[in-house]
């Protein structure tokens, strides 16, 4: 190995090329910072990689496929449906590689130098960065830490051929015919149901009493009702045990009320959370402030204990999503450049690309009350929406928060098709600090499923035209 004897010195320096660190280092480059970001795998990080993107692609192929089965109740029928799963994987690997090309092509474009290697700190303006042939000491004025996070491994599900994470699951060649997906939290469900819509005979074991714990149960008892369409046995408050690799798949142990039961399946993908990369780049021995399982403490200006590093996106708290990465990227670069940003998670949304598609943003009816507010919770169903008829797809709700006194939007939940992108509307009612008037007046297109959101709004008035009381 070739050791670099003198330190290059940088201006800001971004550790990690995710939608945290790619967006923080071409804010800084906007700002007029010198900006140089490394990486030690490919630009765009899990999101773009082995995350958000490729899952939404797998997921898209497969409601294309059970759509192109035929709809009955529409009078379409057909027969003789097909998937070729490479050609799903290639058309997948395409959209990938398309986003990653841009990404690398924005950072050149504003002047971001880019390393490729993995960080080590040696000291708070220090980093050593190394690949396979070299090693070369660094300095720096200001780093922004954009690591990401890994999926865990639960002890007796060591990662094989078989047992697999996530990336292993959008990674297969075949479509395999018995899945056992343990773990029915947001990254679970999605690729279950996006295996289900092939034709995989899916098992989701899940510890807790409900599959997506984060969610309303009135908006995961939709999805899972789908699921169960699907022909998904969905086994609650099962704890999986162990796992033994056979001739052509797995048996997984599991135990549920006392009893102990085995399943046997293809492959058995783990999904139960994922850890910071926060373990093996020195920031111990730096002295940076972590909890126990690794999160990096930062404030409300993602600046961490020391003045100089910042860290963002799946490393520090709160909800591990690219956008919430993206958007605390923006706010290290821009304090970093001397501008009074800080940090409101209040909008940020989640989403999940399940079937009915769920989405939240704000508070929930029970956070407002916990937090002291005096709500109304307004409620409107898709099913009494057109386009929403209309598009056959009509299970679901919107549910708006808003303030008893003065009618502000707080927050809203909404379990339905394409509510991934109706969340936005909500998101932008409480950045602008809108009422549910607001909302009510805006001229909605007819028929489109943003009426759902004009009629809630309209529900919180006490003035539906579409529903009585
Ligand atoms: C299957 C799946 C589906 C998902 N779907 C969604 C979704 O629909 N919507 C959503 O918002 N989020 C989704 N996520 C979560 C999302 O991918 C993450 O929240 C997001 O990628 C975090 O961004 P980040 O910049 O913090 O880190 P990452 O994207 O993890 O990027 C970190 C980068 O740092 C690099 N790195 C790590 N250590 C070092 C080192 N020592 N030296 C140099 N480089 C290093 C890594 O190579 C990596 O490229 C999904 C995740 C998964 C796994």
């Amino acid at each position: 190995m070739v050791v670099g004897d003198f330190p290059i010195e940088l201006d800001t320096l971004v550790i990690g090329a995710g939608p945290g660190g790619y967006v923080a280092a071409i804010r800084a480059a906007q700002t007029g910072q010198n900006v140089t970001i490394v990486d030690k795998g490919n630009l765009g990080g899990v999101c773009l990689n082995v995350g958000c993107v490729p899952s939404k692609a797998l997921i898209q192929a497969g409601h294309r496929y059970e759509h192109a089965k035929g709809a009955e109740d529409m009078g379409i029928q057909s027969e003789n449906t097909t998937v070729d799963f490479s050609k799903v994987q290639e058309w997948k690997s395409g959209v990938v590689q398309k986003l990653t090309g841009g990404v690398e092509g924005l950072l050149k474009n504003n002047k971001v130098d880019i390393v490729k290697g993995e960080v080590y700190f040696v000291d708070k303006n220090t980093v050593r960065i190394m690949d396979d042939k070299n090693s070369q000491t660094y300095t720096f004025n200001n780093c922004i830490i954009a690591t990401g996070s890994r999926p865990i491994e639960l002890p007796n599900f060591k990662f094989s051929e078989r047992v697999i994470d996530s990336t292993g699951a959008l990674a297969l060649n075949e479509v395999p015919k018995k899945m056992v997906v343990i773990g029915g939290g947001y990254i679970g469900t999605e690729l279950g149901t996006a295996y289900a819509n092939f034709d995989t005979e899916v098992t989701i074991l899940e510890g807790m009493k409900d599959i997506l714990g984060g969610f309303e149960k009135q908006m995961s008892s939709l999805v899972k009702k789908r699921l169960k369409k699907k022909g998904v046995d969905i086994v609650t408050n099962a704890m999986a045990q162990g796992v033994e690799e056979t001739e052509d798949g797995v048996k997984v142990t599991y135990e549920v009320k006392g009893e102990e039961k085995t399943i046997e399946a293809d492959y058995v993908l783990v999904t139960v959370g994922r850890r910071p990369n926060t373990d093996e780049i020195g920031l111990e021995e730096l002295g940076v402030e972590m909890s126990d399982k690794g999160v990096i403490q930062i404030d409300k200006q993602c600046r961490t204990n020391f003045d100089n590093i910042y860290a963002i996106g799946d490393i520090v708290d709160g909800p591990p999503l690219a956008h919430k990465a993206s958007y605390e990227g923006k706010i290290a670069a821009e304090v970093i450049a001397g501008e009074k940003s800080e940090i409101d998670y209040l909008g940020i949304p989640a989403v999940v690309f399940s079937d009915p598609e769920l989405a939240s943003v704000g508070y929930t009816e029970e956070e407002a009350k916990e937090a002291g507010y005096d709500v109304k919770a307004s409620k409107f169903p898709f099913g009494a929406n057109g386009r929403a008829l209309s598009l056959n797809d009509s299970d679901g709700f919107l549910k708006l928060i808003t303030r008893q006194d003065d009618n502000l939007v707080i927050g809203a939940q909404i379990a339905g098709p394409n509510a991934s992108d109706m969340i936005s509307e909500l998101g932008l009612a409480i950045e602008a600090g809108m009422t549910a008037e607001d909302l009510a007046l805006t001229i909605h297109a007819h028929p489109t499923l943003g009426e759902i959101t004009m009629e809630a709004a309209e529900v919180a008035m006490g003035s539906p035209i579409h529903i009585t009381k």
